[in-house]
């Protein structure tokens, strides 16, 4: 049975819904803080402060709030390339203590290997686990097939756009089959359309696959596009101010999810509790 219908159910009786029914908690930040001391500075201010949400395997979640605020130092910590300052962090049930397996990061830039053919760079993560060529080469070709590049496997990065580099780059983060994905504004310096049409298939991807992802943007729109729930933070000392649920269908549709009538008003909820137009400075 659905995990929803449960709940519908469940509440309908007033019962609890057991938790392990549910699917397990894959990323968990408990009261999570983070300065940034420099030298022969002992107090430094916290960047981000009593930062506390649970992600269950399979959830697409996105954290909106305004620059600064600490968003990228949350994926950093998940991902291990940071440690808290207070709190934990765990991903799969088990502390963050450095960089963990089966956790993908991606980032705003492409960092595709200029001197790389795009096969040769989507197979970076598989061989350095030690993959045989073959079997990397089949896998690449089949997920560059996905992420509409088949016919430019053996181009180099300086010959495609930059829409179809960051295709390549999804492909790359999904070459390792990551259960976790980090995004850091990954299409943020794209055109509207490209982005829009790489939305769709990250998203296809995700939902399929069943892949736990958290998501940074500063697009409303994107967020509600593609996410089951949103975390929005206050300015620095960043921490989260609300958790909206995306109720909507097509998850795994963004351009579908885009047209409904809930998108305007759900974006205008945000841009309040943003502040956004408000007269303050800009970053
Ligand atoms: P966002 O991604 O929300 O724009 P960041 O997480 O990048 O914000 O940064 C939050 C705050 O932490 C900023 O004030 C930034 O200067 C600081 N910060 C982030 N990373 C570092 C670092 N490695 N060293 C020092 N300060 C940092
Ligand atoms: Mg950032």
């Amino acid at each position: 049975m659905a995990v929803k219908e449960m709940y519908a159910i469940a509440s309908q009786w007033n019962m609890p819904v057991p938790d392990a029914e549910l699917a397990p908690i894959e990323i968990e930040f408990r009261d999570v803080g983070k300065a940034f001391p420099t030298k022969g500075q002992a107090d430094a201010p916290f960047a981000i402060r009593h930062v506390n949400f649970q992600i269950r395997r399979g959830e697409v979640v996105s954290i909106i709030g305004p620059s600064g605020c600490g968003k990228s130092t949350i994926l950093n910590m998940g991902s291990g390339l940071y440690r808290p300052t207070e709190g934990q962090v765990s991903v799969g049930g088990e502390a963050v203590t450095g960089p963990v397996p089966k956790v993908a990061f991606m980032l705003q830039k492409d960092l595709l290997m200029p001197w790389r053919s795009i096969r040769r760079n989507v197979e970076l993560g598989l061989e350095i686990q030690g993959m045989p060529a073959s079997q990397r080469k089949g896998i690449a070709e089949n997920l560059l097939a996905r992420c509409h590049l088949q016919g430019f496997a053996d181009h180099y990065p300086f010959q495609l756009s930059g829409g179809m580099r960051q295709r390549a780059a999804l492909a790359r983060t999904l070459a390792i089959d990551p259960q976790v994905l980090f995004l850091d504004e990954p299409f943020s310096a794209l055109d509207a359309q490209t982005k829009m049409i790489l939305q769709q298939d990250l998203a296809r991807m995700l939902y399929e696959e069943k892949k736990t992802a958290l998501f940074i943007t500063h697009d409303l729109v994107e967020a509600i596009a593609l996410s089951d729930r949103l975390l929005v933070m206050s300015a620095r000392p960043g921490t989260i101010i609300e958790e909206i649920v995306i109720d909507l269908p097509h998850r795994d549709n963004p351009l579908e999810r885009r047209k409904l009538p809930e998108i305007g008003p759900l974006a205008g909820r945000l841009m309040d509790l943003l502040h956004v137009g408000a007269d303050h400075e800009l970053h």
